[in-house]
């Protein structure tokens, strides 16, 4: 029996010496979505930065969960002025 297993590979050109190698599709799409450094052979850190999209995107989620966050907190404030008015109303 055989088993045959393709990977697919992505040429990369080193940011400071320019030197072509061969690295998995995989890990470079990690690397583009973590944005770590990887090397080239040479040694070199290379990375993909986060582009101005990726902030942008990353800038709306924390400016949504905080909104949601003072949306719940403003939300359990009305509950307790709500709940004084009730006991207020009884006891006058
Ligand atoms: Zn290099």
């Amino acid at each position: 029996m055989t088993n045959t297993q393709i990977e697919e590979y992505e040429e990369v050109n080193c940011c400071t010496c320019d030197i072509l190698f061969f690295i998995r599709k995989d890990f470079l799409d990690r690397k583009r979505n973590d944005h770590s450094a990887f090397h080239c052979p040479n040694g070199h850190g290379n990375v993909y930065p986060i582009t101005n999209e990726q902030k942008d995107a990353q800038l709306a989620i924390t400016e949504n969960a905080r909104l949601k966050k003072d949306n719940e907190t403003l939300r359990e404030e009305l509950l307790k002025e709500k709940d004084k008015n009730i006991i207020q109303k009884i006891f006058t």
